[in-house]
């Protein structure tokens, strides 16, 4: 059995994986409103963590991870990430001249922005080998825990075009936009008996749509069975650039007990309102991290006519984080349960 807990972060990620030969992984991190501590500290503790993964350099992707890592009760195995060049881009990144000046407001900026990724790199120097670090660049697979994780880092031109990027920020004192980040974001299929599960971290839509093409082009062993899942996880926590036209043709199949997951806040444009549009239109069984005061109509209106997974609407107003936790069998139908964080 597989397992997929995405926790209820709000907009962010923190998914942790249970592998079948009982080992867990952990896909970014980050912490509930008014906390500074990641919920997956609490479910890593006692476990042996086979890997640690970074998606992309974004303070919703990471806070709480290094306390995972240097946390005495979890025995982190590897520190995936796709920042090859980590020296250089820290040295831009943490140089106050980069933010506008060397002055107390733009030190205090970029403890702010970069601090805890520093943090982070400092953990994982400290505390996880150095050959148990693995730069996730192009297209790699790999069994871990009895499934086959196809990894996908930024490609050769994405990767070369944030470096220039980060080259001309560096000449002209200028900040790097932040969605540049987004494009590194590694993404990764997991396959496991006859299901396929995507999780597309914060990837936008012109590498999203890529995606079948690179797995296909890199003729990994595994890619004759195609890259159709049976659950997806949204990219950018619903945001409008996660979505292009066939998305769920393209990266899923065509089944209603297929399951689409949102890890999002559920209000505000997480998710987009033509992103929930969209995906309860396709009729898939939808779960989501939030939980409200959401009026079920809401869903009706907009023309959807999907099985919603309890109810679990797009909120106007206030909404609450619950985690989603999600049974992969290795075939049979994919069970969605909830775990209200006030149970
Ligand atoms: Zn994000």
């Amino acid at each position: 059995m597989l397992k997929v807990h995405i926790c209820g972060v709000g907009d962010g990620d923190c998914i942790v994986i249970e592998l079948p030969d009982g080992r867990f992984g952990l896909i970014d991190s980050y912490i509930l409103p008014g906390s500074d501590v990641s919920p997956a500290l609490d479910i890593l503790a006692g476990k042996e963590l086979a890997f640690c993964c970074l998606t992309h350099p974004d303070k919703d992707h990471l806070l709480g991870m290094a306390d995972i890592i240097r946390a005495k009760n979890i025995d982190v195995g590897e520190f995936w990430y796709a920042l090859s060049d980590l020296h250089g881009i820290l040295k831009i990144w943490t140089n106050p001249t980069f933010y506008g000046g060397s002055t107390p407001v733009s030190h205090r900026w970029v403890e702010q922005q970069n601090g805890p990724l520093v943090d982070l790199f400092d953990a994982v120097a400290d505390e996880i080998k150095h050959e148990n670090l693995k730069t996730k660049l192009g297209v790699q697979a790999q069994d871990v825990g009895g499934v086959q994780f196809v990894v996908f880092g930024p490609d050769d031109a994405t990767w070369n075009r944030y470096r220039a990027r980060l080259d001309r920020a560096r000449c002209e004192c200028a900040r790097v936009p932040k969605r540049y980040n987004n494009r590194l974001s590694i993404c990764i299929l997991m396959r496991y008996g006859d299901h396929a599960i995507w999780l597309l971290g914060d990837l936008p839509r012109a590498q999203l749509r890529r995606l079948p093409t690179r797995e296909h082009n890199e003729q990994l062993p595994i890619a004759r069975m195609g890259a159709q899942a049976s659950m997806l996880k949204v990219p950018h926590h619903g945001a409008a650039d996660g979505l292009f036209d066939e998305i769920s043709e393209t990266l899923m199949r065509d089944s209603n007990n297929d399951v689409v997951a949102f890890s999002a806040s559920g209000s505000d444009m997480h998710p987009h309102p033509s992103v929930w549009k969209y995906w309860t239109e396709t009729n898939k069984r939808i779960a989501a991290t939030w939980t409200g005061n959401a009026d079920p109509s809401e869903s009706v209106s907009s023309g959807a006519t999907a099985h919603l997974v309890d109810q679990c609407t797009r909120p106007i107003c206030e909404s609450r984080p619950r985690d989603v936790l999600i049974t992969v069998p290795s075939s049979g139908n994919i069970a969605v349960e909830y775990l209200d964080s006030d149970d």
